[in-house]
């Protein structure tokens, strides 16, 4: 039996909570499911199971057919499961099927500490399509960030270890999401910001702690824990599909539950257009409002496409200061 590093809960019990939702994913193909537990701010246990899924607004008024820019529409489990949690830092990830490198920057970025894949996932469709993805990337990145992966049979009552890091192993973490006390309104805060981080692409928003008191958070497009940021331009797989990139608005919602903080919406600002996964996953964690320093620029048009698609559906809305 592997040790998990804070909670006390079964790990064949945990994946069998996700293992019994996944057939309910509104995902015609690829149904996933995932169960994240942890410890909250409080010591108190947490477990969440969530299937990848459309944001209801996006389905319903965009629909599932279509993508958002050049993103898909969806959130993948591991991600619903992080944008929901109390507190992720420290805590065990159980999902059915392997991680794609998005979700693995993702859980590298909430401080996540175990991941346990379901063995059959392992034997899947995604899995022979995707193969290099999982094994160049998604475990790359978590063995750069530190995360124990590993494999589980349910049945026979069996982990074993894909990836095991050293107890003592601790990753670069070279441009953490600064998280401060505020004095001031947002618009001066997002000023001093500006000028603080001249040059760089960034988002800040103010995010409450359990207590209700609000800090601002600032994040940094950096590539992913673990990597440093040289070339980060030249940090994409061969197909240009992934990269080791995280943008500064993912940051922002990964780290919010790594640190229990929860953001506020209207209180999310970012230096461009946010790219179109971005903006998916803002709509993933129930935002609907974002400040744009300068709305002519954004990393490539899917931004814009994006923008303009969740804006004519009233999803998201975008001003400037
Ligand atoms: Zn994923």
């Amino acid at each position: 039996m592997v040790m998990q590093s804070f909670s006390s809960s079964d790990p064949y019990l945990e994946m069998q909570k996700a293992v019994d939702i996944v057939g309910s994913s509104d995902h015609p193909t690829n149904k996933i499911a995932a169960t994240l537990c942890g410890l909250d701010k409080d010591g108190k246990e947490y477990s969440i199971s969530r299937t990848n899924f459309w944001p209801q607004l996006i389905a319903s008024h965009v629909g599932t057919d279509k993508d958002i820019g050049n993103s898909s529409g969806t959130i993948h489990a591991e991600t619903a499961c992080i944008l929901t949690a109390p507190y992720t830092f420290g805590s065990s990830l159980f999902i059915t099927d392997p991680f794609c490198p998005n979700c693995a920057k993702n859980i590298a970025e909430a401080g996540i500490a175990n991941i346990y894949i379901d063995h059959k996932g392992l034997s899947k469709d995604w899995i022979a399509r995707n193969e290099d993805a999982f094994r160049q990337m998604s475990l790359r990145i978590c063995e750069r960030a530190g995360i124990n992966v590993y494999k589980i049979k349910r049945k026979e009552r069996k982990i074993s270890a894909i990836l095991e890091q050293p107890a003592d192993y601790k990753p670069l973490h070279e441009n953490p999401v600064e998280i401060e006390e505020i004095a001031g309104d947002f618009p001066a805060l997002i000023a001093e910001k500006c000028k603080q981080h001249e040059g760089h692409e960034f988002a800040c928003a103010l995010a409450e702690d359990k207590d209700g008191k609000t800090l601002l958070m600032t994040a940094r497009r950096h590539a992913a824990i673990g990597y440093s940021r040289e070339k980060p331009e030249s940090m994409e797989d061969k197909q240009g599909k992934y990269s080791f990139i995280v943008q500064p608005i993912t940051r922002l919602l990964m780290n919010a539950p790594r640190n229990g903080l929860k953001l506020v919406d209207g209180s999310v600002f970012c230096t461009r257009v946010p790219t179109a996964r971005e903006q998916v996953n803002m709509v993933g964690a129930g935002l609907s409002q974002m400040i744009i320093g300068d709305m002519d620029k954004a990393r490539d048009d899917g931004g814009f496409t994006a923008l303009e698609q969740l804006q004519n559906a009233r999803i998201l809305t975008a001003n400037t200061l």
